[in-house]
């Protein structure tokens, strides 16, 4: 059977470009503003795709929704619809936090009301996130390739650290000196009480 399959090196054009094993150079991001390397950079050999892809957390075959399984963790904040959740892990950014709704959900399948408030609840936890001391900015994105309920994460770019701009600001986050407790109990502490500010409750350690 398996030999019916086609090879996931040449499902397309784009696939059947790519020098599979083989190391590609970094040379194109060294010197660039906001690459965090220099010098002699190594970069992987470049894998073999994986069709079909493994299941994400939260679909049939894949591991439990973390989000539905444990609705409670790590949540500072939320309302009917949303909850925001941040402390996983030590961080090396004055905050990184996950937005996602209340509902097990993916992009495809968030309901018209979830929708319709994704811009005010994004621009929202923007501004609360600002509120941190010494935050000039906040960056969001979606992946989205850990688990299938829909989330969002947020990431605070300091003050002036220019460096930091850009999408490597999740790699700088992993370097960093990470953040002391104290600092960041304070932080949680701000981003919840200025989302409570408009709706919904400050909840755990950003009611704490
Ligand atoms: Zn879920």
């Amino acid at each position: 059977m398996s030999a019916e399959l086609p090879d996931p090196r040449t499902v397309s054009a784009y696939h059947r470009r790519l020098p599979y094993g083989q190391r590609v150079s970094a040379e194109s991001l060294l010197g660039e503003p906001f690459v965090p390397f220099e010098g002699e950079v190594r970069v992987v050999p470049l894998a073999d795709p994986l069709i079909p892809e493994p299941p994400r957390n939260g679909e049939p075959g894949g591991g439990d929704c973390y989000r539905c399984v444990n609705p409670d963790a790590n949540v500072i904040w939320h309302d009917d619809r949303w909850d925001i959740r941040t402390g996983f892990e030590p961080i090396g950014l004055p905050m990184m936090a996950g937005l996602a709704p209340r509902q097990h959900m993916t992009l495809h399948t968030l309901t018209p009301d979830v929708v319709a408030s994704l811009g005010e609840v994004v621009q929202r936890l923007a501004l609360a996130i600002g509120r941190i001391d010494g935050v000039a900015r906040t960056h969001f994105s979606r992946w989205g390739d850990g688990s299938e309920h829909f989330h969002m994460w947020f990431l605070a770019r300091p003050l002036g650290m220019m460096q930091l701009r850009g999408a490597m600001i999740a790699a700088w986050n992993d370097m960093l000196p990470p953040i002391p407790d104290e600092e960041f109990r304070t932080n949680m502490h701000t981003v919840a009480a200025a989302m409570a500010e408009g709706g919904g409750q400050a909840v755990g350690a950003g009611a704490g």
